[in-house]
């Protein structure tokens, strides 16, 4: 086993952060690394959290984490929102709860960007998500703005999916809108000391029997403020069940295996596109067929055969 492996699985946060940056580069010391460290994965709980900008993802996860940490489990958390607080910054600065993550051992923080990452960013996902669980993380939450289909990609990633709504007239169509309903495993509807929260928690709740009608579980609706520190102890008491639930009902196996095939698809789907647009022998040959595409001479199909062919000769 290679030295940076273990101490990974020794969970020496500087090597953790190291191996984060070499899978992102994909560097071959990186993925050497990930084989090493894949049979000591799978024991953490994937928690995502979705919603929109400003709904309190990251007050939330915060209040989230300091619940965890009084239970004595370690938490991974991975922003994806590029604006998320968690990226550092002066917003950082503002928040006592997230000083405290930032300086608590049992607490990892990781922000990932969403730029030049040319279709890579659930596969880089996927890695962190096993580097933290193989560092003994016991939860380890992804945090996405669920706006679009990446996201929504990303999130399926996770065991149990949370989506924050706030009071408002027009949430719910919109989380609907997003795709985001098929998802949600738990909704929260957060900003609860806000007007009109009753009402947003109906139309969830009616949204939710329609859909759920012939599913063996409900999907919980729960209400927090985070800002306050309310409703914290219950939502992580729901996510507790959810995972109960998963277990008994042996979905947990079935979702994992979803996972599992995801992660190898993004794996050799991300070696196929490193092969072919950076390995600079092939680069020339492509930029020549984008050159005879531009001119009329070729067609896009008759070069993506004649790439593929390359490949599988
Ligand atoms: P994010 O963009 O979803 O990560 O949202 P933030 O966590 O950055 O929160 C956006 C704003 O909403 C901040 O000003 C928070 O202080 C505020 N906020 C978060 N939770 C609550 C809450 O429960 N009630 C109220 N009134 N404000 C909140």
């Amino acid at each position: 086993m290679n030295d940076i492996a273990s101490k990974v699985l020794n969970g020496d946060p500087r090597s953790v952060a190291r191996l984060i940056t070499l899978v992102e580069n994909s560097s071959p010391e990186g993925s050497r690394a990930m084989k090493d460290i894949y049979p000591h994965t799978g024991g953490a709980h994937v928690i995502g959290i979705t919603g929109v900008m400003g709904s309190g993802k990251s007050t939330l996860i915060s209040e989230l984490t300091c619940e965890y940490r009084k239970q004595g489990l370690e938490v991974g958390i991975i922003a994806i929102d590029p604006t998320s607080p968690f990226s550092g910054g002066a917003l950082l600065g503002d928040r006592v709860r997230m000083m405290e993550l930032a300086t608590d051992e049992g607490v990892f923080i990781r922000s990932m960007g969403t730029r030049g990452m040319l279709g890579g960013l659930t596969s880089a996902v996927y890695d962190v998500v096993e580097i933290l669980d193989a560092s003994g993380k016991d939860v380890v939450i992804v945090e996405t703005v669920g706006v679009g289909q990446a996201e929504v990609d990303v999130i399926k990633i996770a065991d149990t999916t949370i989506v924050i709504l706030v009071p408002g007239l027009g949430d719910s169509i919109q989380a609907i809108k997003a795709g985001i309903m098929e998802i949600a495993d738990i909704y929260v509807v957060n900003k609860a000391d806000k007007p009109g929260v009753d009402q947003t928690v109906a139309e969830i709740e009616s949204l939710v029997d329609i859909s759920c009608s012939n599913r063996d579980r409900k999907t919980p609706v729960l209400t927090t403020s985070a800002k306050e520190s309310k409703g914290i102890v219950e939502l992580a008491q729901e996510i507790k069940k959810h995972k109960e639930y998963l277990e008994k009902s042996n979905e947990f196996e079935a979702q994992r295996r979803k996972r599992y095939e995801a992660e190898l698809i993004e794996i050799i789907r991300k070696r196929l596109m490193n092969f072919i647009f950076d390995e600079s022998t092939f680069k020339g040959k492509v930029e020549l067929l984008i050159d005879q595409i531009s001119k009329k001479e070729v067609d896009p199909y008759t070069a993506a055969d004649e790439i593929l062919g390359k490949i599988l000769k």
